[in-house]
């Protein structure tokens, strides 16, 4: 390195800041500090324990400023502690870059010192957050009154958001409650200032919808989901979250067996035009046989695999069970819930009371589901489980960590719009 360089100097601390076990060396003065590198190569040198032979050794690696040919003349001259060659690396890690330092192995050391609960609570759209002191500006009388630490909201309830830092992203996203110039977006969150007397704040919530509504903003845009993409989003937090997609998504015979039910009294007309088309009624509701065949083929595993699904599916309300009884007076089928089952019920069809059938009580095989909630939405809840599907393998298999947002629309200010699935933003 080059002593008389700043940017060198910064990058030399920063090395040491991460936690690296780097020492400097001037080229200007290197002819003369040759012992010292030659107790820095013996010192960094370690031997695996055998049957290994791979060993830990020291290398070089050469400033920005710095010509790589003069500092292997130096290098490859120094006594070195075996007869393995030197490493030497021009290429210095890119502390700068997100997905550098990971890639470089210069992820920066966090120190921690203590935690605090503090209030926080959601306002509508908005999060409302106090800001905390650190210990030592709080017993400090001379430090700054309103801005004298920084706070950073990591996550909301468990979720880390992934917010685009571009400056308008931020300024979008924190800035609509006043606060604009005490709020901004970090790689490590969204940072406020915390002092004696001020340090509320109060932001947007860092939610999917939130932070895109702040991405079409910064672009001079307007963000309005769609029908498909609120059904996606109630899908979604039914099941309390993407990774329990498998829930309902697992195979295409519960998959089907929704789709039918969601199409409550869908007349279909089948067969071809010339013969007399049959039309086929679909039932809201599959009686308990139906269930466990379409379950049991989702699940071809042990007992519990089928059962543990159809256990899931009562419990995060996507199926819930019934009755189905035949009206005595119009001798229709229906759906009953447990609550509604009764000495006397009112058949939906004709809307005449008929009593339970006391004298012959239905059987088990007279169980039955029905959907309920966003998943009683026809055409796979308007798309709902292939959007879904997608997210999930995404979160799983490429982005560790990912602010998500189902179906929507932008529309530009000359009304020209572009309608997207979803969208997925990651670190
Ligand atoms: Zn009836």
């Amino acid at each position: 390195m080059d002593e008389r360089s700043s940017l060198d100097l910064i990058e030399f601390w920063n090395y040491r800041a991460i936690g690296w076990d780097i020492l400097p060396l001037p080229a200007r003065l290197a002819p003369e500090m040759v012992d010292y590198c030659e107790m820095f190569l013996k010192q960094a040198y370690q031997a695996f324990p055998p049957p290994s032979n791979a060993f830990h050794s020291g290398s070089f690696l050469c400033a920005k400023s710095q010509s790589r040919d003069e500092m292997q003349a130096f290098a490859v001259k120094l006594k070195r502690p075996n007869d393995h060659p030197l490493t030497l690396d021009d290429r210095v890690p890119r502390i700068w870059e997100e997905w550098g330092r990971s890639e470089d192995h210069a992820e920066p050391q966090t120190v921690e010192h203590a935690t605090k609960s503090i209030n926080a609570h959601v306002l509508g759209n908005g999060l409302h957050i106090s800001g905390e002191l650190h210990e030592f500006a709080s017993q400090e009388r001379f430090s700054a009154q309103t801005i004298a630490c920084a706070n950073v909201i990591e996550s909301v309830s468990d979720e880390t958001p992934i917010i685009p830092r571009q400056k308008n992203v931020a300024a979008s996203l924190t800035h609509d409650f006043g606060d604009g110039d005490k709020t901004w977006i970090s790689r490590e969150g969204i940072v406020i200032f915390a002092g004696q007397f001020g340090g509320d704040a109060h932001i947007r919530l860092p939610n999917g919808f939130n932070i895109f509504t702040a991405v079409a903003e910064s672009v001079g845009r307007k963000l309005v989901l769609s029908s498909a993409g609120k059904t996606c989003e109630q899908v979604i937090a039914a099941l309390g979250g993407v990774d329990r997609l498998a829930v309902v998504a697992r195979s295409e015979h519960v998959l089907k067996l929704m789709d039918n039910l969601a199409r409550e009294g869908v007349e279909i007309e089948e067969g071809d035009e010339e013969e007399q088309p049959r039309k086929r009624l679909f039932k809201s509701y599959a009686l308990i046989g139906k269930v466990l065949e379409a379950v049991k083929r989702a699940n071809p595993g042990p007992l519990e695999s089928w059962q543990g699904n159809l256990n899931a599916l009562v419990r995060f309300n996507v199926l819930k069970i019934g009755m189905a009884l035949r009206c005595a007076k119009c001798g229709n089928m229906s759906w009953f819930s447990l609550k509604s089952i009764r000495d006397k019920m009112r058949c939906p069809r004709c809307m005449a009371r008929f009593k339970f059938p006391a004298n012959s009580p239905p059987d088990k095989e007279s169980w039955a589901y029905k959907v309920v909630g966003p998943f009683a939405v026809g055409n796979f809840a308007q798309g709902s489980y292939c959007v879904a599907s997608s997210l999930h393998f995404l979160k799983k298999n490429i982005c560790r960590k990912s602010t998500w947002l189902p179906s929507f629309e932008m529309v530009a200010p000359d009304k020209t719009k572009f309608e997207a699935d979803f969208v997925t933003g990651d670190n």
